[in-house]
């Protein structure tokens, strides 16, 4: 592992001195009061807001550009590694915590501007902007208009759209990263680069590669798609004693070559019910691209064993809609979006498969027995299909395309930290009960859902052959091109992380 000796931290603080002058309100010591609140803010997960979590030497809250020139330049000139947050929403921490002893967290919250241009049907969003920040603006400029991004409205641009990130317009529109048109950057060596300065191929790694491995991101420019002006959802919950497990075999033969305007998220959970006790309900959630008669021609004809009813489906504006899938109530108003600590945050753990087939009934069956038995443990299946299967594997660093019917999350929370060995372990376990099912050679995984179960990176002198292991598994093919440009614009490594792109040659 790569450390840097705690004696190299001085030259860092005066470094960014001597280039950018005062240092008030841009860089925190951890003698400063405003340190822990600062690292705080944007802790989204509350197991690494441990007194044992490992902490930054600094944190740095670039408000121009040339703040964060500047912040490289004395990082690298320093050789301590920079971690970069936008939202904090990381699953494992990895953007405000380390494994190296000494660290600085760059973090990009006061770079948000948005501008959304209708007649030109872009947005220039800055990484520190969150997701829910991006669709309010949209809105604002017009009801026509939308971005096809993540449900949680708190994630960072940075982290989310680097990463690859989707929602529930994903079965027409496809990624985040297939929507987006230009983005602008600090490398390793301190300088802005946009598309074209940047060439093809940083752009391609930066639209799904993760952005972490290459630089810091500064804004992406993305393409906006046309919504209509009603959109209907519907939530429909099924326990197994009323015929759940026929309906998630249904599902997972229709969810993913239904008409790509409707997509039906499932969620299925361990539940106490009475008077049976324990059971597993099955929650079908759906957005579809138009209004509820036309939904439910689709649904009767295509999905008549789910039900869907003229009560169970509610028309509603595309905002409205993000505010829903998001699981706020039906009075809260699209300026909610606008608060950037409108979630909960408490303890979890996400690790995530993708499926090439179905599961067989009799599998299904003995998943959700296993699940009952765990207990707690639930996962979210989002079903690909539509344009997702039209997208080249090799269009950006996200490969998971054609043939893949489906991902799944496997999802626990919890609120007491007491809780954290036996919730860790029920995901591990169902993880490995999934295996005869999930894809294969090697297991795919997203990397937004970053787990470091599935591997992590020392940077050290096995660098490469430690990042094959999760590289393959959340980039397939591409992983190769991803360490051939890594290898090209950051030779040294400097924007490492637990799970970074590695270079060819050992550091
Ligand atoms: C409640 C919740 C709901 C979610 N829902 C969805 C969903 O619907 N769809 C989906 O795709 N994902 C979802 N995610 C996952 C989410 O997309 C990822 O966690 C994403 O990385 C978050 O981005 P962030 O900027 O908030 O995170 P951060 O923790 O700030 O960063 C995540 C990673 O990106 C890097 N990074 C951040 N900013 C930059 C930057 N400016 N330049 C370079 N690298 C950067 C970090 O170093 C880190 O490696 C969800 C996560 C949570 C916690």
């Amino acid at each position: 592992m790569l450390q840097s000796a705690f004696s190299q931290q001085a030259p860092f603080a005066s470094c960014l001195q001597a280039k950018i002058g005062s240092l008030t309100n841009i860089l925190y010591a951890p003698t400063n009061p405003s340190y822990a609140p600062t690292l705080q803010e944007f802790i989204k997960n509350s197991r690494f807001n441990q007194t044992t979590t490992p902490k930054p030497n600094y944190i740095v809250t670039p408000s121009t550009y040339a703040h964060v020139q500047a912040i490289v330049i004395c990082a690298n000139a320093s050789n301590i590694q920079i971690k970069i947050r936008s939202g904090g929403h990381d699953y494992e921490g990895i953007s405000y915590t380390s494994i190296e002893s000494s660290f600085i967290v760059l973090d990009m919250f006061n770079l948000r501007n948005i501008s959304v241009n209708v007649g030109l049907r872009l947005a220039y969003v800055q990484a520190g902007a969150q997701m829910g920040e991006l669709y309010y603006n949209i809105w604002k400029a017009s009801n026509k208009l939308a971005f096809p991004g993540g449900v949680c409205p708190t994630m960072g641009v940075g982290g989310h759209i680097s990463g690859g990130g989707y929602g529930a317009m994903l079965r027409k529109y496809g990624l985040t990263v297939d929507n987006v048109v230009d983005a602008e950057m600090v490398d390793v060596n301190g300088r802005i680069l946009d598309r074209k300065s940047m060439g093809e191929d940083l752009f391609w790694a930066i639209r799904g590669g993760g952005g972490a491995s290459f630089g810091v991101i500064l804004s992406y420019t993305v393409k906006l798609v046309d919504v209509p002006e009603i959109v209907t959802v519907f939530r429909v919950e099924r326990v197994l004693e009323e015929n759940a497990t026929d309906l998630v075999n249904r599902w997972q033969y229709i969810a993913p070559v239904i008409d790509n305007r409707l997509f039906i998220r499932l969620l299925v959970q361990p539940v106490t019910v009475k008077p049976n006790g324990k059971t597993i309900r099955a929650s079908f959630i759906a957005m579809f691209l138009g209004n509820s008669q036309e939904l439910l021609g689709v649904t009767d004809k295509e999905f008549p064993e789910l039900g869907v009813n003229k009560n169970d489906a509610s028309e509603m504006s595309w905002i409205e809609s993000v505010l829903y899938l998001a699981n706020f109530d039906n009075k809260t108003k699209p300026e909610i979006l606008l608060n950037r600590h409108s979630d909960t945050v408490g303890f979890g753990k996400r690790k995530s498969d993708y499926f090439q087939t179905p599961v067989p009934k009799a599998g299904l069956d003995l998943i959700f027995k296993k699940m009952m038995e765990l207990g707690k443990i639930g996962f979210v299946w989002n079903p690909y299909g539509g344009v997702m299967a039209q997208i080249p594997s090799s269009a950006t660093p996200f490969p998971h395309r054609a043939g893949f019917l489906w991902k799944m999350q496997y999802s626990i929370n919890w609120k007491d930290a007491e809780l954290e060995k036996d919730y860790l372990n029920q995901a591990r376990s169902l993880y490995d009960f999934m295996t005869p099912y999930a894809s294969k050679s090697p297991r795919g995984a997203f990397l937004n859902y970053r787990d470091i179960d599935i591997g992590v990176n020392h940077n050290g002198a096995n660098s490469y052959a430690e990042g094959k292991v999760y590289g393959e598994k959340y980039f397939l093919g591409n992983f190769d091109r991803l360490v051939k440009i890594k290898t090209a614009v950051d030779p040294q490594n400097f924007f490492r992380n637990e799970q970074s792109i590695p270079t060819f040659s050992a550091r």
